[in-house]
């Protein structure tokens, strides 16, 4: 969450946080076991949580080492980043970066299919002064940034303004534009929850059978770290690493209540209230 520290002026909040309570698969009052599994792995993944390789050496040091390297290139450690951007050099192997692009570009054709629609029913001959600019977002790139937004920070969930901005410029409608952008960012997110992720676990399933890991020794307490396992959570519950993610974990914890946590909304983002005030209280 240190990167969302330095980023935080770059992203769109309030945007990023009606995602992350934007679900196509139930109402906020409702949910369901799809619903459930959806909406665990977009938490995780914003959250870096995700089971990857480098998590479980973190909760089970006694079960994976930590010189192991990922099980589907072998080249690195699995992170959070590269579980994403994993490209076998194997040519029998899939490319999880390969998968990825095409999710996020299908993204930005859908929503750029949207806004010369909306931008057509406006005009009879639409200048679409604004496409190039769309296209070469850097969210829409795959091309990893310490200092910038770009696809993955997409992937995870979070909104950049210059995004927001130029769909709110064509739409020229507040309500429209969240809702276009929660719209295709989920799908997105699903897309990768379906395409990348569950392979990527069912691989991973088979590569531990092979090591003679099993579901028992994985449900069984850590004995080295026991203080980094999660099974002393709740189910989806996010672990507060510092003060910086606290307020938007305490949120997602208690029900996306947002507004109920603004003062560590506030604090953890060393934001101005005056620029925010207008859409949290207009
Ligand atoms: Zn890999």
């Amino acid at each position: 969450m240190i990167r969302y520290d330095r980023l935080k002026d770059s992203i769109n909040w309030p945007a990023t946080w009606s995602l992350t309570s934007f679900s196509l698969y139930a109402d906020p009052t409702n949910t369901n076991f799809r619903e459930d599994k959806v909406q665990s792995f977009r938490r995780k993944l914003m959250f870096d949580e995700l089971p990857t390789m480098d998590n479980l050496c973190r909760r089970k040091p006694d079960i994976y080492k930590s010189e192991w390297k990922c099980f589907h290139c072998d080249l690195v450690h699995e992170t959070s980043a590269h579980l994403w951007f994993c490209a076998p050099s194997d040519p029998l192997k899939w490319s999880r970066k390969d998968a990825l692009k095409m999710i996020i570009d299908l993204a930005r054709d859908s929503l750029k299919k949207h806004l010369i629609k909306i931008d057509r029913n406006r005009s009879r001959i639409p200048t679409l002064d604004w496409l190039p600019e769309f296209v070469a977002l850097p969210c829409w790139s795959l091309t990893p940034s310490d200092t910038s937004f770009y696809g993955f920070d997409l992937l995870k969930g979070f909104v950049p303004w210059n995004l927001f901005d130029l769909v709110n410029s064509v739409t020229r409608n507040h309500t429209l534009s969240i809702s276009l952008i929660n719209k295709i960012l989920f799908k997105l997110q699903d897309r990768a929850f379906r395409y990348i992720w569950l392979l990527r676990c069912h691989d991973m399933v088979e590569w531990e059978s092979l090591r003679q890991i099993t579901a028992v020794m994985k449900r069984s307490k850590s004995h080295s770290n026991p203080t980094s396992s999660t099974q002393s959570r709740t189910k989806d519950q996010i672990v507060i690493h510092d003060r910086c993610d606290g307020w938007i974990s305490n949120s997602i914890n208690r029900g996306l209540q947002w507004y109920n946590y603004i003062s560590d909304f506030l604090v953890g983002l060393t934001v101005q209230m005056d620029k925010f005030a207008p859409l949290f209280f207009g």
